[in-house]
């Protein structure tokens, strides 16, 4: 079933849509950008990696074998994209007086945690940049006779050197190309060249820095991604993936590093690039401007969960929009996400039901087998998650599939599981009460809401409305909102 639509995607190196075609049969190999361990991630960031576990998941859905590999930043990416400002790691480390690798642990494992929350797939490999310096400085030396040239301040990138560049990202004029650039690094000849090696400058002093035919000092943030894409993916691999920001600076650049290492040229052929497709994410974003890492209070996962809301709902809202799409972020908008997937919850818990009812035992569903009823919801789901992950679409198949009637809900039951393998909501495991909204910051707990309702429930028995009244009366001064009637089920929640 899965081998039956063929899997399309968009390549923003080419614009358009193509057929999947792995580079080496029934295989998928897939590189994502991960983040920059200085501060934790947003949730703009995690919809990144919300983005690339759809599509690694839909590559194991297909049948291929993945390997997808995410990198751990924790060297060299300046506060600007290009070679203007500061090592973001090591203006953190100076201003907070701690150690760098101290900052890189605390928010490597902050990102993971939020990984974990959103049901991310562990990928074959987190590659940390600080543990390849030794292959950067081969690939540098290999590249940097006929490709770079050195300033004083260090090795730099000659983008005139090879076919193409700037492809990736349209830029047209060399003033294009510049523009955006707080500041130029002197002697550079072109203004899209860029920073393979940054030496430290006399009298400065880094925490991260190691030696080099250039000088000491440290890597450029390009150079990573392609020494890490390319020694554990081999070149040309399938997929390179990041967010809609990279494909202006970061990864032409990467491009034209991996065109000098393979000594390929032009890119009208697939694979010259490293990748044979490159696929980014747009944007989530936030009109109050919430998602800065500098405006204090941001957007980040734990926020939401600090807010009450499931880190799920925000993985439904991300797969409510189509990863091109730019995707704004609200509230209400999560809520409505919380309670779509709420209403998923109920349904399987409905099927659930019905199973233990005809079977007397657990139910057990891990593979769709056809079947006549659930193959339209299946097959449409198949194909809208084969259509450039338009994981919209794949989502109402998946609601049509919950709405069947007069079926065995082995049936059911199985083929949601079988969808749910690419959605990754893990409604199979998603109790209603793991959904309900209950901020951290309330004092009262769900035991206490609980037994107040048990009370309350038996005051209503008795026709002791009197009693119930006060009981509804005191939950409210406490912030918790009753919710009689609620036809979702959600008998209460805490207040925002
Ligand atoms: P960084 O930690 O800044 O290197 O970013 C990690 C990933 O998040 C990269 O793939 C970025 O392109 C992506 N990203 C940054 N901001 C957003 C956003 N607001 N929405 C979606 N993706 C983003
Ligand atoms: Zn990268």
């Amino acid at each position: 079933m899965s081998d039956a639509v063929p899997l399309k995607l968009f390549n923003s190196l080419t614009r358009v849509i193509e057929t999947f075609q792995p580079v080496h049969p029934g295989e998928a190999r897939v590189y994502s950008c991960g983040p920059t361990v200085y501060n934790y991630p947003h949730i703009g960031n995690m919809r990144a990696y919300v983005f690339a576990d759809v599509l690694g998941r839909t590559l194991s859905f297909k049948g291929y074998d993945l390997t997808h590999v995410i990198n751990i930043t924790d060297v060299g990416h300046l506060t600007d994209d290009a070679d203007a400002g500061e090592d973001k790691l090591e203006k953190a480390a100076a201003e907070r007086a701690q150690s760098i690798w101290d900052i890189a642990k605390h928010y490597t494992e902050a990102y993971w945690a939020d990984v974990k929350a959103l049901n991310i797939r562990q990928p074959a490999e987190w590659s940390i940049a600080t543990d390849y310096v030794p292959q950067m400085l081969e690939f540098a030396e290999s590249i940097a006779d006929k490709h770079c040239y050195k300033l004083e301040s260090g090795l730099y990138f000659d983008v005139s050197s090879v076919a193409d560049y700037g492809r990736l990202a349209r830029a047209q004029t060399d003033e294009d190309e510049g523009e955006g650039r707080i500041e130029q690094v002197d002697g550079k000849r072109h203004p899209a060249d860029f920073a393979i090696w940054r030496k430290t400058p006399e009298g400065e002093t880094r925490q991260m820095e190691w030696d080099s035919p250039w000088g000491r000092g440290a890597p450029g943030w390009h150079l990573e991604c392609s020494v890490m894409s390319g020694k554990l993916l081999g070149f040309p691999f399938d997929i390179h993936t990041g967010g809609i920001d990279h494909r202006e600076i970061h990864h032409p650049n990467e491009i034209a590093q991996n065109q000098a290492f393979c000594c390929t040229n032009g890119l009208d052929v697939p694979g010259n690039s490293g990748a044979r497709l490159w696929m980014h994410n747009n944007f989530l974003v936030e009109r109050s401007g919430k998602m800065s890492k500098s405006s204090g209070e941001f957007l980040r996962l734990q926020l939401l969960l600090d807010k009450g809301y499931h880190p799920l709902a925000y993985r439904m809202m991300c797969l409510q929009a189509h990863y091109r799409s730019e995707l704004e972020f609200s509230w209400k908008g999560l809520g409505a996400a919380l309670t779509r997937l709420k209403r998923l919850v109920i349904a399987m818990d409905r099927w659930k039901a019905l199973q233990q009812e005809r079977h007397g035992a657990d139910w057990h569903a891990d593979s769709w087998e056809y079947n006549k009823k659930t193959s339209e919801p299946v097959g449409s789901f198949a194909e809208a998650i084969a259509n450039d992950l338009n994981t919209a679409d794949a989502l109402t198949a998946f609601e049509e599939c919950l709405s069947l009637k007069k079926i065995d809900p082995d049936c059911v039951l199985s083929a949601v599981c079988y969808m749910d393998r690419v959605l990754g909501l893990g409604v199979e495991h998603l109790a209603r009460t793991d959904l309900r909204i209950a901020p951290k910051d309330t004092e009262t707990t769900e035991m206490e809401i609980e037994d107040a309702l048990a009370r309350r429930k038996a005051a209503r028995a008795e026709k002791d409305f009197a009693t119930s009244d006060m009981i509804r009366d005191e939950l409210a001064a406490q912030g918790v909102e009753l919710m009689d009637g609620d036809p979702l089920g959600w008998e209460w929640k805490l207040g925002k």
